[in-house]
C-alpha cells in the first residue's frame, strides 16, 4: 500500500457510569446526550472514511435506584441502541450473579470482555477479545479486569476467578497481533500514579501496562474514576479514562498506517446542557425512570437528624446512620449482635423526609442478611481483624449489639449486650451476604455455618424506619472504642 492514505481511527469512551442514564445535579450526564456525542461524531469522521469506536470501559451496574432495582437493563438497552461495540467487566458487574450477568449481555447484544476472568481451568468466561474488521482496518480489543474483584467483589463468582491481568495481556498479545492491525486494551484496571491506598502491590494496573508494553496503541481505562483531561502518551501508548457517571465523553483521533499510529489527539467532551438529547435515547430512558417512579418515591419515614454516611466517616469509624443499618438486621433477625462493612454505606440522608429511593441510594448493592453462628473464638478473630482496618478503607466495620476497644489493632474487652464474650458460646450474628462471603478481606467468615435470610439489606433498613416512624436520635455512643 505505498501511496495509501493513513486511516482515521476514532475511539469514544466512558466508564464508570454505575447506573447514571438520566442526567443528575441538574444537566449534567445522561445517556441521551452521550448518544447525540457520538452520533455526531460517527457523523463527521465516517464523511472522512475514518472509522468510529464507541467503548465502555466497565463498571455499568449499581449506583442509582432506577436503574438497580430493574438489573441495570435500562443502562443496556440504551448502550445497545448508542451503538457500543463493546465493554470490559468492571468489578461491579459482579454486585449481581453471573446468570444476571449474562442476561445483561442479550439485552446489550455487544460483548462484554475479560480476558482474565476465569474458571477453574483458567478458561476465560466472557470472551477475552474481539476483532473489529472495518475492511481497510482491523483494530484488536482486549478486556482486562482488575484482580480487584477477588476482594471487592467476591459474592457472585462462583467456582471462577480472577488471573493476572498482565499474564493475560501477554498471553493474548500474539493471537492478537496476528489477527489485528492495532491493538486496543480496554481495561477495568484503574490510572494509579502513586501509592493509592486501597491498591496493595500485586494488582495490575493501566500505568503500568503502558510503561512496560511498546505494543499497545491505546489504553482505554475505567475503575479509578480518574478524568485524564489530557490522556497521555506513556512510551508509544496512549493511555486515556473519562471520569465517571458519563460527565465526560472521551474521544481519541488516530491516524494509522501499517499498524502504527502516527498523528493522534484526544480530548474529554463534557457532557452537559449545551448537548441536545437524543430524542430516541431519552424515550427510552424516561420510559425506564416512570417504571419505578412510584415505588421508588414512596415515603418511608422521617429522621430530625442528619443521616451520615459520608464516605469518608463510615470508612473511618462509626456513624449514626451505621448504627441504625446494623441495628435493622439485628432487629430483623433476632440476632445477638451484628456487623458490616464501612464502604457498603454509598450516601447520606438528609433531614426530613425519607423515601425508598433515599434507603436504595445509601445500600445499592442489593446485599441481603446473613445470619451466621458463630463461636466466641471466630467473633474474636473477626473483631481482631476489623480492628487493624486503616482509616479510609471499605473493610471498617459498624456494629450493633456488641462494643469492643482497640488496643495496638486488636480487639479488647468485648462486650456482647453488656455480656463479655464467651468463648465457648455460640452467637447468632447478623451481617451481610457480602461479608458472609469473605468479601473486604473476611476470609475467615467464608464457609461458615450461616444462612441467607433472603431477606435485601435495604428492604429491612425501610421496614426498620417505618417501624421507628421518626428518627430522633441523634446519639452516636460510641460502640467501638480506640484506644491507642
Ligand atoms: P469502582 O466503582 O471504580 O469499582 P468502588 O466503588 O468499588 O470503585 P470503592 O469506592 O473503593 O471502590 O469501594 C470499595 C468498597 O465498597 C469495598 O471495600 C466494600 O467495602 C464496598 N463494596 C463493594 N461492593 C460491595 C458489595 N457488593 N456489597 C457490600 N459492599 C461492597
Ligand atoms: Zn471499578
Amino acid at each position: 500500500s505505498l501511496f495509501a492514505e493513513p486511516v482515521q481511527l476514532t475511539v469514544l469512551h466512558v466508564n464508570d457510569t454505575h447506573g447514571h442514564v438520566w442526567s443528575f445535579d441538574k444537566d449534567i450526564g445522561g445517556f441521551a446526550r452521550i448518544a447525540t456525542i457520538v452520533n455526531d461524531v460517527k457523523a463527521e469522521v465516517e464523511k472522512k472514511g475514518g472509522h468510529v469506536l464507541f467503548l465502555h470501559a466497565g463498571d455499568v451496574n449499581t449506583g442509582v435506584p432506577e436503574s438497580d432495582q430493574l438489573d441495570a437493563i435500562p443502562d443496556f438497552v440504551a448502550l445497545h441502541y448508542m451503538g457500543a461495540d463493546a465493554m470490559v467487566l468492571g468489578n461491579h458487574e459482579f454486585d449481581i450473579p453471573l446468570n444476571t450477568l449474562k442476561m445483561q449481555q442479550r439485552y446489550a447484544g455487544f460483548p462484554f470482555l475479560s480476558a482474565n476472568f476465569v474458571d477453574k481451568n483458567l478458561y476465560p468466561i466472557f470472551d477475552p477479545y474481539i476483532v473489529k474488521d472495518f475492511g481497510d482496518l482491523k483494530v484488536g480489543i482486549i478486556g482486562l479486569t482488575t484482580e480487584q474483584t477477588t476482594v471487592l467483589e467476591s459474592l457472585y463468582l462462583e467456582n471462577n476467578m480472577f488471573s493476572s491481568a498482565y499474564e493475560a495481556l501477554n498471553d493474548y498479545m500474539p493471537v492478537l497481533k496476528e489477527k489485528s492491525d492495532i491493538q486496543i486494551v480496554l481495561s477495568h484496571l484503574g490510572y494509579y500514579s502513586g501509592n493509592k491506598p486501597n491498591l496493595p502491590v500485586g494488582y495490575t494496573t493501566s500505568n503500568e501496562i503502558a510503561l512496560n508494553r511498546n505494543d499497545i496503541a491505546l489504553i482505554v481505562d475505567g475503575h479509578s474514576h480518574t478524568l485524564l483531561e489530557n490522556p497521555e502518551m506513556i512510551n508509544n501508548t496512549i493511555l486515556t479514562q473519562s471520569g465517571e457517571w458519563g460527565k465526560y465523553v472521551g474521544r481519541v483521533d488516530m491516524w494509522i498506517e501499517d499498524g502504527r499510529v502516527i498523528d493522534w489527539k484526544a480530548q474529554q467532551i463534557p457532557v452537559n446542557s449545551q448537548i441536545k438529547e437524543d430524542p430516541f435515547i431519552k424515550m427510552i430512558a424516561d420510559m425506564y425512570y416512570n417504571m419505578g417512579a412510584e415505588k421508588l418515591n414512596e415515603k418511608v419515614g422521617v429522621t430530625n437528624v442528619y443521616l451520615d454516611g459520608e464516605r469518608n466517616h463510615v470508612r473511618s469509624g462509626e456513624t449514626n446512620l451505621g448504627h441504625l443499618i446494623v441495628d435493622s438486621m439485628v432487629w430483623k433477625t433476632d440476632s445477638d449482635f451484628g456487623f458490616m462493612n464501612g464502604g457498603g454505606i454509598r450516601a447520606s440522608i438528609d433531614k426530613g423526609d425519607i423515601s425508598y429511593r433515599d434507603i436504595l441510594t445509601v445500600l445499592p448493592f442489593g446485599n441481603t442478611v446473613y445470619v451466621m453462628k458463630l463461636n466466641g473464638n471466630t467473633v474474636k478473630e473477626v473483631l481482631d481483624f476489623a480492628a487493624t482496618i486503616p482509616d479510609g478503607q471499605g473493610a471498617k466495620l459498624h456494629v450493633s449489639g456488641v462494643t469492643f476497644e482497640i488496643v495496638d489493632g486488636k480487639a479488647n474487652n468485648i462486650m456482647i449486650n453488656g455480656e463479655p464474650l464467651d468463648i465457648n458460646k455460640v452467637y447468632n450474628v447478623a451481617t451481610n451476604n457480602y461479608l458472609a462471603s469473605g468479601g473486604d478481606g473476611y476470609k475467615m467468615l467464608k464457609g461458615l455455618n450461616g444462612y441467607d435470610t433472603g431477606f435485601v439489606a435495604a428492604d429491612v433498613l425501610k421496614e426498620y424506619i417505618m417501624h421507628l416512624g421518626t428518627i430522633e436520635n441523634s446519639n452516636i455512643e460510641k460502640r467501638i472504642i480506640v484506644k491507642n
